[in-house]
């Protein structure tokens, strides 16, 4: 059967390099765990055989930010500590996304007090909040697929030769 008829009987689909490559990348988001506190276990869950976050293609986490497309902040972040999760989001390539995994990451939660951050937002780009306390595995999940819907209607080239960001002082320091 010519290559034609095979077609015809078959059926053929269409797509564009951009839309493949949108692909790829979305099925291959490594995340930067930056577990601090409690909402880490629920995290390190996610990962196990039952959740099994290897079917979105993120089992790779990784522990330098040189090699992490997504920084997964989950735990209370106090002043002490944002220096430090700015300067790994600040050494992550672009294109980079952030999770605020749980309401201390992106509220301060029931911690309304002087050492914590009221909210990752306040000095980093968060692109997805996970409500909960901590969230359930599912939920981060959810906010990781969320991820990747973002990735998709991005192209790779829209990041190529961006400037490196000066650092972003936290409170004066
Ligand atoms: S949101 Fe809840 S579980 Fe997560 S770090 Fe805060 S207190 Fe802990």
């Amino acid at each position: 059967m010519g290559l034609e008829a095979k077609f015809m009987n078959e059926g053929f689909l269409t797509s564009t390099v951009d839309a493949l490559v949108a692909w790829a990348r979305e099925s291959s988001v490594w995340p930067m765990p930056m577990g601090i506190s409690c909402c880490a276990i629920e995290m390190i869950a996610t990962a196990g055989p039952k959740y099994d976050i290897a079917r979105f293609g993120s089992e790779v986490m990784r522990f330098t930010p040189r090699q992490c497309d997504v920084l997964l902040v989950a735990g209370t972040v106090t002043y002490k500590m944002a220096h430090v999760v700015k300067k790994i989001y600040d050494q992550m390539p672009e294109p980079k996304w952030v999770i605020a995994m749980g309401v201390c990451a992106s509220t301060g939660g029931v911690y309304r007090s002087y050492p914590v951050v009221q909210g990752i937002d306040t000095f980093l780009p968060v692109d997805v909040y996970v409500a909960g306390c901590p969230p359930r595995p599912e939920n981060l999940l959810n906010g990781l697929m969320m991820i990747q819907e973002k990735i998709k209607k991005t192209k790779a080239r829209e990041f190529q030769n961006i400037p490196m960001l000066e650092p972003v002082k936290i409170n004066g320091n």
